[in-house]
């Protein structure tokens, strides 16, 4: 019996993009940590962001910070491939990482807000999955924001204002989760993960692999 020329765990396919949205504190930071300490094949787009830096963070693993002038220069040599200004800060995807890991079939990553959704969907249409997540009250939302208590009570009554015109965006994307128990959503966001891998127009590699399958002769014994 001639073997399968390429292994059926090997089909090339290109990089996914999994872009994860919700208001400030609707849990999607704590699923994005989860499934990138779960999921060796995906990683995190670093945003930078002119926003200061909180007690928890560190620099180059949850974002980038940099000065006004800084990100001014990156926007302007086109280095990022979105860019946005959220709660009063500008953010931006750097645009290196991401090409690097779409070109190499390793998934991404990204903790961005409804206008970086819109222009990575805009730009790199069929790569792109979208998640939204929602809470599951608005008094939900405002407790998790006063728990996390890691910003001022200003800068929570701003994102708790905001929030509303974010969540008015849900619409724009593919999926849409509730996440009022955690591992349930966190499970829901997997099995995405896991379907969208195996869509057949991602995997260009299917081509060779039916080919290959198509040549076998098994002999009856
Ligand atoms: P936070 O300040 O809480 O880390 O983030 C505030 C908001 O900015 C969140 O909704 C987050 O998803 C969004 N955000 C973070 N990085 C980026 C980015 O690179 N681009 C865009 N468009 N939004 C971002």
């Amino acid at each position: 019996m001639t073997p399968a020329k390429t292994s059926p765990t090997k089909i090339a396919r290109r990089g996914l993009m999994m872009v994860i949205s919700s208001p400030s504190g609707a849990g999607k930071s704590t699923i994005a940590r989860l499934l990138l300490s779960k999921d060796d094949n995906l990683s995190l787009s670093v945003s930078v962001t002119t926003r200061s830096r909180r007690p928890s963070e560190i620099e180059g693993v949850h974002y980038h910070f940099v000065s006004e002038r800084e990100f001014e220069r990156l926007r302007d040599s086109d280095s990022l491939l979105e860019w946005a200004q959220v709660h009063g800060n500008f953010y931006g995807t750097p645009r290196e990482p991401v090409e690097i890991a779409m070109a190499e079939g390793r998934d991404m990553l990204f903790d961005i807000d409804w206008q970086g959704a819109q222009q990575l969907q805009e730009k790199m249409k069929a790569d792109v999955v979208s998640i939204f997540v929602l809470p599951p009250t608005m008094y939900e939302l405002q407790s998790r924001l006063h728990r996390r208590a890691e910003d001022t009570e200003e800068v929570i009554a701003k994102r708790l204002a905001n929030s509303r015109s974010e969540i008015e965006h849900w619409r724009e994307y593919d999926y849409v989760l509730v996440n009022d128990d955690l591992d349930t959503a966190f499970e829901a966001v997997q099995s995405i993960i896991r379907a969208e891998r195996i869509r057949r127009d991602r995997r260009h590699g299917l081509f060779d692999f039916v080919r290959g399958l198509l040549e076998e002769e098994p002999k009856l014994n």
